[in-house]
């Protein structure tokens, strides 16, 4: 059980290494903790090991997370599918959502966000791979929807977010990431105020890193390797 905080350390140390070897500032990088399927001791304890964002896929599994791990001042990022009639409950007790991949989405979110809480932070996710099974946009679309976005009240759009096809041949995974960051490059010229490329997970973090990721999420390398057999989705 000490091997969270091991893996926590030895994920910082990468995130620093992959940084300086791509001659950036590892200040500019969060370390998101992707926690779909352990269970609320399991996030306790990488809290206590100095960890604050948090990365949820399952709506309700992560509501009840969320629930019994109010004491800590945890920031709630959601990065799975969306459906439009579950909007509320993430508008609601979410402090970042990564998945956002079409207007209707945006847009009620934008309108269920709490007024008492700050806007809730979007990324549009983008289809980078252009698979049949992937959600996100495609890139072709990113900046109509991304404008439109921008103009909602509620919600800041922050930037962009890619999960590129699976793959073993790290140049495939460079040059996805490489298309997210040019996209991301043309959106700032109309929009100068966006900051997050959330891109990167435990296989890929390196290219992500050297392609400009400002937001890795990390599961199997903190967490250890999933179980799903008990899983209702
Ligand atoms: C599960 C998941 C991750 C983490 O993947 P690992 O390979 O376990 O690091 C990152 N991003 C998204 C969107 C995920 O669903």
């Amino acid at each position: 059980m000490k091997s969270i905080t091991d893996n926590l350390c030895k994920v910082r140390q990468q995130i620093e290494l992959f940084a300086q070897e791509a001659q950036r500032d590892p200040a500019g990088i969060t370390l998101l903790a992707v926690s779909k399927t352990r269970p609320a001791d399991e996030l306790r304890r990488a809290y206590e090991a100095g960890q604050r964002d948090f990365g949820e896929n399952y709506l309700q599994e992560s509501l009840e997370k969320i629930e019994q791990l109010s004491d800590l001042a945890i920031c709630w990022h959601f990065i799975g599918p969306i459906q439009s009639n579950k909007t509320r409950s993430v508008a609601e007790s979410f402090s970042w959502v990564h998945s956002v991949d079409r207007l209707k989405v945006a847009r009620r979110l934008s309108e269920q966000r709490p007024v008492n809480l700050p806007p809730l932070n979007i990324c549009l996710q983008v289809n980078i791979s252009r698979e049949d099974s992937k959600s996100g946009c495609l890139p072709e679309e990113v900046a109509d929807i991304a404008s439109e976005i921008a103009s909602l009240p509620n919600i800041t759009l922050r930037g962009l977010m890619a999960i590129p096809a699976a793959s073993n041949d790290p140049t495939e995974q460079q040059q996805a990431f490489a298309g997210l960051a040019t996209l991301f490059t043309g959106l700032l010229e109309d929009h100068p105020q966006l900051d997050t490329l959330s891109m990167g997970m435990s296989g890929d973090m390196a290219q992500a890193i050297a392609a400009g990721s400002t937001i890795v999420r990390i599961g199997t390398a903190i967490f250890g390797p999933r179980d799903y057999s008990n899983k209702t989705v």
